[in-house]
């Protein structure tokens, strides 16, 4: 059944299908003390979305009328964190779950510079209304509310529509929305591809008109959100969304020249098999992501270099230049400098295994060092879709198993102590 007035539209537990048996037992304790402690205790954002669609949601957070210092009160384990706005979190053995109090959209700074106006979120920190919460999200289909009281979901912004509609749309004015945080725009494109769902036309269009604002966004929450899509395994459809709206020229133009191109067609195919890889659950490094996303550049840059001298270069050439090469990207987009130092390594080794093995006493080493690991998953991202030095992957990843057989057989005991520190 569905009810609906100016408290939004109410749909109780006969019309959803969220079941409070998919609801971790200690986030159902943390809303039932809330909600028996007299205060409103809501299950939102992504978990209730992910439970309306039955996918399992990567956490769970909890949105009440209590404040912060209140909700601290009624949980002995719990902390206060956050400067910007302040959340409890509340600490279970092997859990910690978030809990917020509502609030509003903060007030907008408007202030002229070169004539454009500037209206991005400089304070947070306003409590309000569950409705002014719901309105304050990015999407309606992240500002549905779970009422523990009723086990109702409750929705203000029309997110039921959109979800069984498959749509992806901002809430309240888009150009308003994407200019006080550019953010949006990425993450709009994170949520279609990885819902298979479609940005709907005014949230698109207004994403084509505000994309060059994405510079204005700080630069470690853009990369973050890049390396989100790439860790959880849907980059193809979200970067080909991100040529599509543009989004993407603005942020990585060198990245854009180079899989813009037919000569760059096995670069889809290996986001494909990046994709699959990690939906399978194998870990790959962040190094390893970025190195995926910079390939087709690092290898048109080097073609285009070897052309311009009319020679190709040696390994040591082709390393100082990958370096030379990476190193302004990586800074603009604020990588930390550890990421960044293993993305040189990773893709100089690349270029090494270029070459098959030999035995060597040198390779026999190098195959215990990180490097060597990330360079043959890329090694083997790049064979598997582009079908070029298939042979030579084959013959490194046989030379490696065989290297840490021999080694394993041989009770070396710097293997432990080396696994140890890779972690
Ligand atoms: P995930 O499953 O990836 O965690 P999520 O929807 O929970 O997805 P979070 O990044 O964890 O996304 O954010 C939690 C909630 O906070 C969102 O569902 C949304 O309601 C709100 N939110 C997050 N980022 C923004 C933003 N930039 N602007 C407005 N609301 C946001
Ligand atoms: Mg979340």
């Amino acid at each position: 059944m569905e009810t609906s007035d100016v408290s939004g539209t109410v749909i109780d537990r006969s019309g959803h299908r969220v079941s409070r048996r998919s609801i971790p037992e200690n986030v159902l304790k943390v809303l039932y003390r809330l909600h028996r402690s007299g205060y409103r205790a809501y299950l939102c954002g992504g978990s209730v979305r992910d439970l309306l669609m039955g996918r399992t949601p990567k956490d769970f957070d909890v949105v009440t009328d209590a404040h912060p210092s209140d909700v601290r009160r009624l949980f002995r384990n719990s902390r206060i964190i956050g400067r910007r706005f302040r959340l409890v979190h509340i600490i279970f053995q092997d859990q910690v779950v978030e809990v917020a109090t509502f609030r509003r959209e903060p007030e907008r700074v408007a202030v002229a510079e070169d004539e454009v106006e500037e209206i991005l979120i400089t304070d947070d920190n306003t409590f309000g209304s569950p409705i002014q919460d719901a309105k304050r999200r990015d999407f309606t289909i992240n500002a549905l509310f779970y009422n523990i009281a009723d086990f109702s979901v409750i929705d203000y912004v029309g997110g039921i529509d959109d979800l069984s509609e498959g749509r992806v749309r901002i809430i309240g004015d888009p150009g308003v929305r994407f200019r006080e945080d550019p953010v949006r725009m990425m993450r709009a494109i994170e949520f279609a591809s990885r819902l298979g769902f479609e940005i709907e036309k005014e949230t698109y269009d207004a994403i084509l008109v505000h994309r060059a604002e994405i510079l204005k966004a700080s630069p470690p929450r853009v990369s973050e959100e890049i390396l989100e899509l790439l860790r959880r395994g849907w980059s193809r459809g979200a970067i080909r969304l991100m040529v599509d709206t543009g989004l993407i020229e603005p942020l990585l133009p060198e990245i854009y020249g180079a899989i813009r191109g037919e000569q760059a067609s096995y670069f889809w195919k290996m986001l494909e098999v990046l994709d699959r890889t990690v939906q399978s659950g194998r870990r790959i490094s962040d190094a390893v992501l970025m190195s995926v996303l910079m390939l087709p550049w690092v290898i048109e840059e080097i073609e285009r270099e070897e052309e311009r001298k009319q020679t190709r270069m040696r390994t040591g050439e082709v390393i100082i230049f990958i370096r030379d090469l990476v190193l302004p990207l990586c800074a603009r987009m604020a990588l930390a400098s550890g990421t960044r130092h293993q993305i040189e390594q990773a893709l100089e080794t690349l270029w090494r295994l270029l070459e098959p093995p030999t035995d060597r006493r040198s390779q026999f080493r190098a195959v215990y060092r990180e490097p060597f690991n990330d360079a043959l998953s890329l090694l083997e991202l790049y064979a598997l879709s582009s079908g070029r030095y298939v042979d030579v992957f084959r013959q490194w990843q046989a030379f490696a198993q065989r290297v840490k057989r021999a080694q394993e057989e041989a009770g070396e005991p710097t293997t432990r102590r080396r696994r140890r520190r890779r972690r």
